[in-house]
């Protein structure tokens, strides 16, 4: 459908007063995708329709042939959902973007897309674990066969890659240990073994890290995170080529229904608006804390990519802007010592979420990450004493202050 790569807004803007020049992402965070009605309102509106009338018979017929351009039904495509889908692609610099309801139905059909029965995956072992469900018991189910890898030794990825492999699916940083994968090597590496490399970006954020830049070819996110970042919707997001959105992705996602809602695309739009300075605060805010959790007796280790001690800060470096807005530490200690940390805190709350504007702390052994093999758990490091922290909006000084009074005796 040709509305879904329109560069500017329509009927407001029609292409001779578009901008001449390439527009920052900041702006385009702003303006990208604007759709206005006739109405010239400012803020983008809430299209609540889930079909579209026709003028004639006619025209009905094209809108199906995509002859014209005209919205026909809103699984498969929405105005307000549309704006939402033009203005993450322009930020991103990805050609074309699919919104889904939720991080998980975005993972899921980017993956599921393109395979069939006797194919073959390589992931990235640290990840969120219904990715990990997905991949280690859901996918297996239908004759796919996944591989999982650790870390960034380039030998180990070509050896698991020797073999003729369709998806190499990776999460970096990875949640809740913050391991980092060298995006660039593995993509290098998947192509040469003519596979498509799926990226879920949840953690950096479009704004921190731009995996397609680096050489992968589809990126995927939970919007509920960051990109809404005030605890209120569930979204998500797809971001590829027009190749493979238009071969792959749309005639899985047209028939199987996971669609984003005009409702939480409305909201995430205005979100969109505010990513770049959220996510940057955040991303300042997290670095503050990590600096200052290196300090105290009462933790072993701190887990944060932005610090010279993680063992893959200088790819960080290379590959991102900052360290990212989540944290993750080891309590010197045992699980109780560890909870009655957290329930002194006063200001940051204990919630499972990320990416918000107030600073979240979760005990992923026990709630997030559950859900995984204890062995599997163990591999990965997520051990009872270890805890998640998502750098928040809050001034620096409270979240320090606030985790210097919880851990005192
Ligand atoms: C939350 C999350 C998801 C899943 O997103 P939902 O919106 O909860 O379905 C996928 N990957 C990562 C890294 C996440 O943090």
């Amino acid at each position: 459908m040709t509305h879904r790569h329109r560069p500017w807004g329509y009927q407001s803007s029609p292409e001779g007063v578009a901008p001449d020049w390439e527009l920052h992402p900041d702006t385009q965070a702003i303006r990208a995708g604007l759709a206005r009605s006739g109405f010239g309102e400012t803020g983008e509106a809430l299209y609540l329709s889930s079909g579209y009338t026709y003028e004639s018979a006619e025209q009905a017929v094209h809108s199906f042939t995509d002859e014209i351009d005209h919205f026909v039904y809103s699984r498969f495509a929405n105005p307000t959902v549309a704006m939402f889908e033009q203005r993450l692609a322009a930020i991103e610099g990805a050609e074309l973007c699919v919104g889904t309801g939720s991080g998980m139905s975005a993972m899921f059909a980017a993956v599921a897309c393109l395979v069939e029965a006797g194919d073959h995956i390589v992931a990235s072992a640290a990840m969120f674990s219904s990715c990990y469900v997905v991949l280690a018991e859901i996918l297996p189910k239908w004759g796919i066969t996944v591989e999982f890898i650790r870390g960034n030794d380039p030998d180990v990825w070509a050896k698991a890659l020797s073999k003729k492999t369709k998806v190499v699916f990776l999460e970096t940083p990875s949640n809740p240990m913050l391991e980092v994968v060298d995006i660039a090597m593995v993509s290098e590496l998947a192509h040469a073994a003519g596979a498509t490399v799926v990226v879920d970006n949840v953690m950096a954020s479009p704004i921190l890290q731009k995996p397609l830049q680096l050489g992968a070819d589809v990126v995927m996110y939970s919007a509920t995170k960051h990109i809404d970042g005030q605890g209120r919707v569930l979204g998500g997001a797809i971001l590829g080529s027009f190749d493979y959105i238009h071969g792959y992705l749309n005639p899985f996602v047209r028939h199987t229904g996971p669609t984003l809602s005009a409702f939480n695309a409305w909201v995430l739009v205005k979100s969109l608006e505010t990513l770049s300075m959220r996510v940057h605060r955040m991303n300042d805010n997290a670095q503050l804390v990590a600096e200052f959790l290196t300090s105290q007796s009462k933790i072993k280790s701190v887990n944060y990519p932005g610090l010279p001690t993680h063992p893959d800060y200088e790819i960080t470096k290379r590959q991102m802007i900052g360290g990212g807005t989540t944290i993750s530490f080891e309590f010197n200690g045992d699980m109780d010592g560890l909870f009655a940390v957290m329930d002194k805190l006063k200001v940051i709350d204990i919630s499972n979420n990320l990416g918000d504007s107030k600073s979240l702390i979760t005990h992923p052994a026990s709630t997030t990450h559950r859900r995984l093999d204890p062995a599997v758990r163990a591999e990965l490091g997520i051990n009872d004493s270890v805890v998640r922290l998502s750098v928040g909006l809050e001034h620096s000084t409270d979240l320090i202050k606030d985790l210097e009074q919880a851990l005192a005796n």
